[in-house]
């Protein structure tokens, strides 16, 4: 008998019969004698829509408020969710994220998880009821309800499951698993069997849409085996897990990430601290930098060019803006017609020559690179936005063409 969490995202729970085929999939799961615990989003929209109601009312509420309002989201999908299993004749019971145990910090909004006290579960566990928990929500210490964060049920799933020491923590979302590349993009992209949690980390940094990248780090720390799965097709999903095999693909996937914009700052006078003021001026303002690049000083000036998403683009320019003078930086050029397109794999790090192959793949479609970086298991290059879906392609066929 094993303790299974399963995570059920929005579009799993969209509407009745939706609901009704979840259901299934919990119930036959704890009919073949294991404990289950059920983590649902919001159906479908209703956390957008919920949030458009609260912004129509009030275009400034306060944050506490507008977690009041989106944690009802999930208080609709966990009740509906037991209502249907109880119908299939299966004991359950609904607990929201406080009942569950969730204490959480107090920032409204992007709540962090302090702990999960899972006693309630357990003795819910302990009576043979399925447990239905509404993700993304917790409590504070002042006993006020707190969310996580746009996506933050995959983490609460992956808190459960690691506070119950769980055997296993599925997700069912839309898509049937990790795959080499957005299939609905490359034709070609195969699903994986198993990617590691480094690899897992890149991809949903990357913005591949797999899984909340909280939930990804938290599952690495407690070693909780995830599976990737569809809630409509019932076949095997994708395993995430600890390390790869060494006989295992070299790359696990190619993504693509539109949304993000290049800022040059130009002129920049070549002498120590000027990066550490530019990024730390950004960094105050929770700005996220991803790749940079720096020229050669020539002529006691240089320049520094880096990406950040395009919603920060505008005021990452005005932050410089305000500090050009002040810092003697002679111009700041911002593009946001470009895209990131990145290899992720483990195996890069035993592999001479990915890069070299990759390059190869864009020059052969004559596709300029803008910048590069590296890790040891990521190779990303930006590009001209309207070049991005050829690179996949071209990148793509290059590694997993013909195997
Ligand atoms: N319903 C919340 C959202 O859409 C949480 C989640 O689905 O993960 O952000
Ligand atoms: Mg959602």
């Amino acid at each position: 008998m094993a303790l299974i969490v399963q995570k059920f995202g929005g579009s799993s729970v969209k509407d009745a019969e939706q609901i009704n085929n979840v259901a299934e999939i919990v119930t036959s799961a704890y009919r073949a004698g294991n404990r289950v615990v059920a983590v649902v989003s919001a159906q479908g929209d209703t956390t957008d829509e919920l949030e458009a109601q609260g912004l129509a009312i009030n275009p400034s509420p306060s944050k506490r408020e507008m977690d009041m309002l989106l944690s009802a989201g999930e208080q609709i999908s966990a009740a509906l969710l037991a209502m249907a299993i109880e119908e299939l004749g299966c004991p359950v019971v609904s607990l929201l994220g406080w009942q569950a145990g969730f204490e959480t910090t107090s920032t409204h909004g992007e709540a962090r998880i302090r702990r999960v006290r899972v006693e309630r579960i357990l003795k819910e566990l302990d009576q043979r009821r399925i447990v239905v928990v509404t993700g993304f929500q917790g409590v504070d210490r002042y006993g006020d309800m707190t969310t996580l964060g746009r996506g933050g049920s995959d983490t609460s799933a992956v808190a459960i499951a690691a506070a119950l020491k769980a055997d296993l923590c599925q997700f069912y979302k839309d898509v049937d698993g990790v795959y080499t590349a957005d299939p609905r993009k490359v034709p070609g992209a195969r699903k994986l069997d198993f990617i590691s949690y480094d690899e897992m980390l890149e991809l949903a940094t990357l913005g591949a849409q797999v899984l909340h990248n909280r939930a990804v780090e938290m599952a690495k720390k407690y070693n909780i085996r995830l599976e990737m799965l569809s809630s409509l097709t019932r076949t095997r999903g994708t395993i995430v897990k600890g390390e790869r095999k060494m006989e295992e693909m070299l790359l696990s996937g190619v993504t693509k990430d539109d949304n993000t914009a290049r800022i040059s700052v130009i002129g920049v006078p070549d002498r120590p601290g000027m990066a550490f003021k530019i990024f730390s001026t950004l960094a105050a303002k929770g700005i996220n930098v991803d790749v940079i690049l720096q020229s050669i000083g020539r002529n006691g000036t240089k320049d520094i060019s880096f990406t950040v998403p395009s919603p920060k683009m505008e005021e990452a320019v005005a932050l410089i803006e305000e500090q050009r003078e002040n810092w003697g930086v002679t111009d700041i050029i911002s593009d946001e017609d470009v895209a990131k397109v990145s290899i992720v794999g483990a195996g890069m790090e035993t592999h001479p020559g990915v890069a070299a192959e990759m390059f190869e793949a864009l020059f052969s479609q004559n596709i300029n690179i803008r910048m590069i970086s590296t890790s040891e298991i990521k190779i990303t290059v930006l590009l001209d936005k309207a070049d991005g879906d050829r690179a996949v392609k071209a990148i793509h066929d290059k590694f997993f063409g013909d195997v």
